[in-house]
């Protein structure tokens, strides 16, 4: 996972809920108030994935998959249904990416298969441990760093989010074979550090998908 720079709520955001608040006496909620099935309720969901999608530099929260506007939904890291009180909270909104069109529910990934699921400490995409508690190799695959204190809700976030999918495998293992890990030439340290330093950062507002996969396997060849 990369760790996502989350920054201030859009003023159109709070606005919408200050209004609501107004209106209505109450506090709104996610479902029936802002998720609504009319036009307007499409718009507002567009909108925020808008801005969750540029935020994340266009990956997904959870495994770096490129997203679109269209390709993506508001995902709850707490989920909505058991943490109502933070349904509306923006630093508790990312962008997942749609996962698998699949009849096999075990090969899906990411918001859809987490669905209701949450353990007290699992790691929110926001914090830097995301990126010290997995670990990716260069056939594609994902595991939780040995050792560490995350080493155990890194592993049980792994399969219940479904990182280690098939499809998941494949396309980091594509990303890798695309990129500079797999040349035949023989870079330098400082070549293999300035890959790094590009892979870290948006270029043109936009992350390479599966970035910190490649990441780690330049590190290694340090
Ligand atoms: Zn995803």
């Amino acid at each position: 996972m990369k760790k996502i720079n989350k920054q201030e709520s859009p003023q159109w955001f709070e606005d919408w809920k200050k209004n609501f608040k107004m209106e209505n006496n109450r506090e709104p909620h996610y479902k029936n108030d802002f998720s609504t099935d009319d036009i307007d309720g499409v718009n507002r969901r567009r909108k925020l994935r808008e801005c969750l999608v540029d935020e994340q530099g266009k990956i997904c929260c959870y495994c770096m998959r490129k997203i679109t506007t269209d390709s993506s939904h508001i995902e709850h890291f707490l989920p909505k249904d058991s943490f109502e009180d933070k349904d509306l909270q923006y630093d508790n909104l990312f962008a997942s990416c749609n996962g698998e069109e699949t009849i096999r529910e075990d090969e899906d990934h990411c918001g859809h298969r987490k669905n209701d699921w949450w353990r007290k400490d699992m790691l929110s995409p926001t914090d830097m441990e995301v990126e010290k508690a997995f670990k990716y190799s260069l056939n594609g695959k994902i595991n939780s760093v040995r050792g560490r204190t995350t080493e155990n809700i890194a592993q049980e976030m792994i399969h219940n989010l479904g990182l280690d999918s098939y499809h998941l495998e494949r396309d980091r293992r594509q990303a890798l074979e695309a990129s500079e890990v797999f040349d035949a030439e023989e870079y330098s340290e400082e070549e293999i550090r300035s890959f790094i330093e590009y892979y870290s950062n948006k270029d043109n507002g936009a992350y390479v998908p599966y970035c910190k996969a490649i990441i780690d396997c330049l590190e290694e060849m340090l």
